[in-house]
């Protein structure tokens, strides 16, 4: 049997094995999937609800276990990994209500009456980044149990113990048999065959832009509906007429939280030009209080980064590069990287790839168009943050920037009960919110003649 070795990534060092999926255990989850879906659909809604609802109770009790292990699987400081896993248990019990909700129509026509039903695709396959292991999970497969399906789910070869772990979960809680199923492997194996399953009739895939043009090809091939959320290069722009402390102050969270492993992470901070020396100077002490450390420790802001590979990665983005001032990071074996203000244009490869990590380009802007431009000068278009006390600029910034989810004068990125997606190279389709269950359904029309 061939094995995953997990490394900790605050120490470098291997501390768990576990058992790598094939095609063959791909094919065996969906055949028991396939058999799961029919009864689980087939229950009344209440029924489903409340099996939803002593899932999100199993999860809730073990908050503290699932948040311990994320520490040690993807080095997440313990508030945020408690955080996400109490996250699980809110979208399962917000999809709880789903089942009870999700009604056709009743469409008026002569000589009968048509009726719209929203039947279940049977088996979803869910591929999830290494990133947000439990959120974007739930994301996928809450919603999607709701609407009466069975998941296959597939966590990253890096981050899979958490995944795992709620797999059992699942079961704990009295869920069937074969309704959530979770396979560890490689996307070239396991994620492939996801897509290419005949009965895998609906793919979820949340990762890089790239694996995901190449996910949606294959969905193609099979006629199969994807959900892609992918890559970003938001945009925090500071307009001089804002509250530029506040501005300031939540900037290093908005693109440094988890380590800047964050598809929404504001990794362009475009200020106004009249304004920019100011904010340089307001961001370096925020940036010094960033703490970055063990993130076991209660009040570390920042862990380590994934891996040494994707450390090495980020630190090239500073090769040639005008870096304002870094923060702090410990010395050690762990794959550490100390924030980073750069200084930079539009045209430089920091303001214009996704980085995933630390580094934040901050570029000047003349005017109200010019920061609009700039906004929407990138192949995305996931998230961003507009910082202005005009509120008029602020609607009209809101609406012209290509962004799937904005804030103004704040952060925000997910409030599970809203919609939440990229445009452009971001994505497609959306997740969460009071749609996302019926996304996991197909509408079906059927006429009932009344009239002999
Ligand atoms: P990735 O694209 O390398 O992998 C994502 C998942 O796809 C993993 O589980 C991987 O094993 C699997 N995979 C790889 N090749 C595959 C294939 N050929 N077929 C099917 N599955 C395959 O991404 P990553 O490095 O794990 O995550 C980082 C990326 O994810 C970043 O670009 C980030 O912006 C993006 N992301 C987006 C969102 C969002 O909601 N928009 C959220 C988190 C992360």
């Amino acid at each position: 049997m061939s094995t995953i070795t997990l490394i900790d990534p605050a120490t470098g060092q291997p501390f768990h094995e576990l058992a790598r999926a094939t095609e063959a255990d791909v094919d065996a989850a969906v055949a028991r999937a396939v058999v799961a879906q029919r009864d689980w659909a087939a229950l009344p809604p209440g029924a489903r609800a409340d099996a939803l609802r002593a899932f999100a109770r199993v999860i809730e009790e073990h908050v503290e276990e699932l948040a311990r292990s994320e520490v040690r699987n993807s080095g997440h400081p313990i508030g945020s990994a408690r955080w996400e896993a109490g996250h699980v248990a809110q979208v399962l019990n917000y999809y709880a209500g789903a089942p009870e909700r999700l009604m056709g129509r009743q469409i008026p026509v002569d000589g009968g009456i048509d009726v719209t039903f929203h039947e279940p695709y049977g088996v979803v396959g869910v591929i999830v980044p290494w990133n947000f292991p439990m959120t974007i999970a739930a994301w996928g497969f809450a919603p999607a149990l709701a609407a009466g399906n069975a998941v296959v789910l597939k966590p990253a070869e890096l981050t899979p113990l958490t995944a795992v772990r709620i797999g059992e979960l699942a079961l704990e809680a009295g869920l069937p048999e074969g309704l959530l199923q979770v396979l560890p492997g490689p996307g070239s194996v396991v994620g492939e065959r996801f897509v290419s399953h005949p009965d895998v009739r609906k793919v979820v895939f949340t990762g890089s832009t790239e694996v995901g043009v190449a996910v949606a090809a294959g969905c193609a091939r099979m006629l199969k509906p994807v959900t892609l959320e992918l890559g970003g290069k938001s945009a925090n722009i500071v307009f001089a007429d804002a509250d530029l402390e506040r501005a300031a102050a939540s900037a290093p969270g908005a693109v440094f939280d988890n380590a800047g492993q964050d598809c929404c992470a504001r990794s362009r901070i475009l200020v106004e030009r009249s304004a920019y020396d100011r904010f340089l100077e307001l961001l370096e002490p925020a940036v010094a209080a960033w703490r970055v450390g063990d993130p076991s420790a209660e009040g570390t802001d920042m862990g380590p980064l994934i891996s040494a590979a994707h450390r090495d990665g980020v630190a090239a983005f500073l090769d040639g590069a005008d870096v304002a001032f870094r923060g702090s990071a410990p010395d050690g074996d762990g794959f550490w990287f100390a924030p980073a203000v750069v200084r930079a244009a539009s045209g430089d490869r920091v303001a214009r790839e996704e980085i995933f990590g630390p580094v934040v380009a901050v570029l000047p802007f003349d005017d109200e168009a010019d920061a609009i431009r700039l906004a929407n000068d990138t192949v995305y278009g996931l998230a961003g943050s507009i910082w202005t006390e005009n509120l008029g600029r602020g609607v009209r910034v809101s609406r012209a920037v290509k962004s799937g989810v904005l804030s103004v004068n704040s952060h925000a990125s997910v409030r599970y009960w809203a919609p939440f997606g990229g445009m452009k190279a971001s994505g497609l389709g959306r997740e969460l919110g009071p749609d996302a269950a019926e996304h996991f359904t197909e509408t079906k029309n059927v006429f009932y003649a009344t009239e002999a």
